[in-house]
């Protein structure tokens, strides 16, 4: 048990109370920085946290019960909440959708290399298989663009200032007025300025939400628009924009409308409501939800008023179950890629995607794949722990993930099962957690001394920053991220995991 005295000195100045999100929040930017700390002992993870948020004031019983309101302590695979069996699956010809690529999309080249297949595992429902050998390295295949265009909510201010393309977001920095001007890539009417006579052309949108342009069945109430863009930067409402993106485009662009839709037809989703609840515990899940609701019916009320012409096809329900779709379909630049979305997850993926300056995508394989195997991208980071891995897979798409890998490293959790020199007493005290993930979690128990230490090792580490090697390098290098067995070291008599990612430099590689 820690006593005040391994606590920084800056007690004194603690002023604010934190929610139970902002706790989660703070003890899952700590695993990220040292996924050590996914295996201590409760009392020493507050000792922690309250090490890292100096001017919060919680005590170790509030922090515990976050920890189990949140799932964030429980390894028990059974007692933990997955939404994977509420996913909606389109019944869908597999063909006949490549087919409709085939006929708009420049992609259609690459169609013979991948198929579109129902998975025998029930869970993960649809996936894309390769149709032909590939080796490491090789690309597989190009999407040009995403379904819609979705620019980034937090560029909105620059792309007011004409900084950056208002479609792609590419930095204008490099283009001369001059140019821009003899290309009339300006707006007629504000400050914003594209990068090219494409990205232009291809923004049916702006006119429209911003100046009224081109709107001639009322698609579209501008005026309210607006308020809904500046409620959803405001409560960085990221997932409620793109979706007005999304609709705005569906509503204004005729050419491309019937295609996305069918597109965006064939995707599978689930309601944002089911997959907030799978961040809580199953006994706190629809009193937190509650909270939710609110904020939803809010920012519902704004789209709806911004396209007035939708309000019968789209309720309250619908809406929500279209955030949660974008949210399980969209990869890491937040767009939505029509057949990447077909990819299943695996924590040692065998291919890995690259965004190029215009949002076009790039699959490479990063091992040798055999014609007929499934594709498989990772939808986390893959140098993130086993514990943190799987949370973040369970949460964000209802899953708990059995891949090899994870097998492998729970096992290796594992070593330590019948190691009988973890902190009983840690076990009586903390009996508000249930007594197998304070095993699991106590076989990382570390001496008093730990703070110490670990004030050292961040301050190593933050100077080997620079050093981190690139997260795309690793994918693109084809190695596998955690498969060798970790050392136990000896620390004042105890032993204690090392860590199990590479060394520390990788380790700390963990940025998303
Ligand atoms: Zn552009
Ligand atoms: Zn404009
Ligand atoms: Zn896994």
């Amino acid at each position: 048990m820690l006593s005040l005295n391994d606590i920084p000195s800056d007690v004194s100045r603690k002023d604010k109370v934190p929610t139970s999100e902002e706790l989660c929040d703070a003890t899952i930017s700590l695993w990220k920085e040292d996924p050590d700390t996914e295996v201590l002992p409760s009392s020493q993870l507050f000792a922690r946290v309250v090490q890292r948020c100096s001017g919060w004031s919680f005590d170790q019983e509030t922090f515990e019960t976050m920890l189990v309101e949140k799932n964030l302590y429980s390894l028990d695979e059974t007692k933990l909440p997955v939404y994977s069996h509420l996913i909606q699956v389109p019944e869908m010809c597999p063909d006949l959708t490549l087919n409709h690529v085939k006929t708009s999309n420049q992609s259609s080249k690459y169609l013979g290399n991948i198929k579109i297949l129902s998975t025998s595992n029930n869970h993960m429902g649809r996936g894309l298989f390769a149709e032909k050998d590939f080796k490491p390295g090789q690309l597989i295949y190009v999407e040009e663009d995403p379904i819609c265009i979705i620019p980034a909510i937090e560029k909105l201010a620059l792309i007011s200032r004409g900084k950056i393309c208002a479609l792609c977001n590419l930095s204008l920095g490099s283009i001369s007025s001059h140019f821009i001007m003899k290309n009339g890539l300006d707006c007629n009417t504000c400050a914003s300025v594209w990068c090219s006579k494409k990205c232009k052309s291809k923004d049916i949108i702006h006119g429209a939400l911003k100046h009224n342009k081109g709107n001639k069945n009322k698609v579209v109430n501008c005026a309210n628009w607006n308020k809904f863009e500046a409620h959803c930067q405001k409560t960085s409402n990221d997932s409620a924009y793109s979706l007005g993106v999304i609709f705005a485009q569906l509503l204004l662009n005729k050419d491309s409308s019937k295609r996305n839709k069918q597109y965006l037809k064939a995707l599978c989703g689930v309601s944002q409501r089911v997959r907030v609840r799978g961040q809580y515990s199953i006994q706190e899940s629809e009193t937190s939800v509650d909270k939710f609701e609110n904020k939803w019916r809010e920012v519902y009320a704004l789209f709806i008023e911004s396209f007035p012409t939708l309000a019968d096809d789209i309720d309250f329900e619908t809406f929500l179950f279209c955030i949660g779709k974008f949210n399980i379909n969209k990869l890491s630049n937040n767009q939505i890629y029509f057949i990447s979305s077909f990819i299943n997850h695996h924590c040692e993926p065998n291919v890995r995607y690259e965004f190029d300056s215009k949002l076009k995508l790039s699959l490479y394989a990063r091992k040798e794949i055999k014609k007929g195997e499934q594709l498989y991208i990772t939808y986390v980071n893959p140098l993130h722990g086993v514990i943190l891995r799987r949370r973040e897979l369970r949460v964000q798409y209802g899953f708990i993930c059995k891949c090899c890998r994870c097998k492998k490293e729970l096992e290796h959790l594992d070593i330590h099962k019948n190691d009988k020199e973890y902190d009983r007493d840690e076990i009586t005290k903390n009996n508000k957690l249930n007594k197998n993930s304070m095993d699991e979690l106590n076989r990382g128990n570390i001496d008093k001394n730990q703070g110490n230490r670990n004030n050292e090792m961040a301050r190593r580490k933050s100077s080997m920053r620079n050093q981190r090697p690139d997260l795309q390098e690793l994918l693109k290098n084809g190695q596998e991220f955690e498969l060798e067995i970790p050392d136990v070291i000896n620390i004042g008599g105890r032993r204690r995991r090392t860590s199990v990612r590479f060394d520390e430099t990788v380790s700390m590689a963990i940025e998303e």
